[in-house]
């Protein structure tokens, strides 16, 4: 029996290692923590899932929460003039897909135990650089999944593919309940209010350890009103003051979560990434290498929701690789064809989430965002893209596509 092991047991790491214990390899993976320290943890991302990478875990048998998790059947986007006190244009648009979000701490303690339980085995410890060697000596093939940990720092940067050296964005993160609906179809959806000083207020519905509840990201610009997390507070401060400034800057998210409370102790996080894309092999000497997968080697900004969904999409791809593979070596060429395949899709994501970092905004962009506002189809399109970034590439990311796109809309009118 083959033998790979994996280090970090996140979204990418495990769906790895159980699409491979189904596939009968032995599996190893190295964990940080157990189960129950991640259920009792704090939250570690808003995770957002769409339906292409929802397809991914329904046909692995991994969509434990159909019955319990929300589905949010559109997305609402608004344009905030705080100086006008009114929206300066905002549209809704349905998914065609489900969307949804189930609380990391839950999925994947849940995914840890069940890959046990399924005769996989775990590692309880951090793996350190000095490690690899011996783990991969043991081992036909071992991944590196653990995110952003300093392990990524094996795997060299792609200075042609990273667009920024340093974080555009900063982040604070809540898990809310007793947030309260205003009577709107909205209420149900994903929303985002954009206002140009501060950056980016984002909600959704999700399944968290104790039930549904609501989140709020919001992605501050740096030197704004919503870059103020610097001590990072408690949730029940931290949830506060971010309240208040909804108050200011998203006033109809300030109605609903006037009278919010944290969900639980681990109910804020706090940060700021830099998005970056690594090579995808490290070489450890003596011809041993290790190949990088998910966040260890493509990381984005959250602004867009991508990284749990790039992260599914890795490990349906080295999945398929792997086994393909079958007793061939997983040699270095193999590993940076594997990297190379993913890369495919993981690209248009990764343009995609920095173009819409981008300060200004390309001018393009500012354009296609307007025809969103007057345009229902277009919002549809902007709206659907998130699913599977690819559809942008010939209209949004590419400013002579746009052009056409914005004449196909005005001859329709
Ligand atoms: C605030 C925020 C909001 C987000 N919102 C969304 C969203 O809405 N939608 C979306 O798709 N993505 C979102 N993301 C991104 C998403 O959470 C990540 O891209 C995704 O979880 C990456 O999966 P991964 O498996 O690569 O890494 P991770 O999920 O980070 O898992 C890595 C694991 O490896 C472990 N580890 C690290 N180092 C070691 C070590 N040395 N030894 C052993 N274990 C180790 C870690 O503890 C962790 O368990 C968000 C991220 C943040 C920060």
């Amino acid at each position: 029996m083959r033998r790979v092991a994996i280090i970090g047991a996140g979204q990418a790491g495990l769906q790895l290692a159980l699409g491979l214990r189904s596939a009968g390899y032995e599996v190893t993976v190295v964990s940080e923590r157990t189960a129950e320290e991640v259920r009792g943890g704090g939250v570690m991302s808003t995770q957002l899932m769409f339906g292409p990478a929802l397809a991914l875990e329904r046909a692995a048998g991994l969509n434990l929460w159909d019955d319990l998790a929300p589905v949010m059947r559109g997305f609402e986007m608004t344009q905030w003039d705080p100086a006008a006190e009114a929206p300066r244009s905002r549209f809704t648009a349905s998914f065609d897909e489900e969307v949804r979000s189930v609380d990391q701490r839950l999925k994947l303690a849940a995914w840890l135990e069940l890959f046990e339980a399924r005769g996989g085995r775990v590692e309880y410890r951090s793996a350190g650089a000095d490690e690899l060697a011996g783990i991969a000596g043991r081992h036909d093939l071992t991944v590196v999944a653990t995110g952003r940990g300093a392990l990524s720092s094996l795997f060299g940067r792609d200075a042609e593919r990273s667009a920024y050296d340093r974080p555009q964005r900063t982040l604070a993160c809540f898990y809310a309940s007793g947030v309260e609906g205003r009577g709107a179809a909205s209420d149900a959806y994903a929303r985002v209010t954009g206002v140009p000083p501060a950056g980016d207020a984002i909600v959704m519905r999700a399944l968290t350890v104790g039930g549904r509840c609501d989140i709020l990201l919001i992605e501050g610009k740096f030197g704004g009103p919503y870059d103020c997390w610097g001590d990072r507070p408690a949730p029940e401060e931290g949830l506060r003051r971010a309240v208040e400034l909804l108050r200011v800057y998203a006033p109809w998210e300030y109605e609903r979560f006037a009278k919010a409370e944290p969900t639980d102790a681990g109910a804020a996080l706090y940060g700021a990434i830099t998005p970056t894309v690594r090579h995808g092999v490290a070489e450890l000497g003596d011809g041993q290498c290790v190949l990088g997968m998910a966040d260890a080697v493509v990381v984005n900004d959250p602004i867009t929701g991508q990284g749990a969904n790039n992260a599914a999409r890795a490990a349906a791809s080295y999945l398929d690789a792997i086994v393909r593979r079958g007793d061939l070596s997983f040699d270095g060429p193999w590993m940076r064809r594997t990297f190379a395949e993913y890369w495919k899709s993981a690209q248009h994501v990764h343009a995609f989430t920095d173009l819409m970092l981008r300060q200004p905004p390309a001018d393009h962009v500012v354009r296609l965002l307007e025809a969103a506002f007057e345009h229902p189809a277009a919002a549809h399109r902007f709206t659907n893209g998130y699913a599977d970034p690819l559809d942008y590439r010939d209209w949004l990311m590419d400013p002579a596509g746009a052009e056409r796109y914005l004449a196909e809309i005005a001859r329709a009118d």
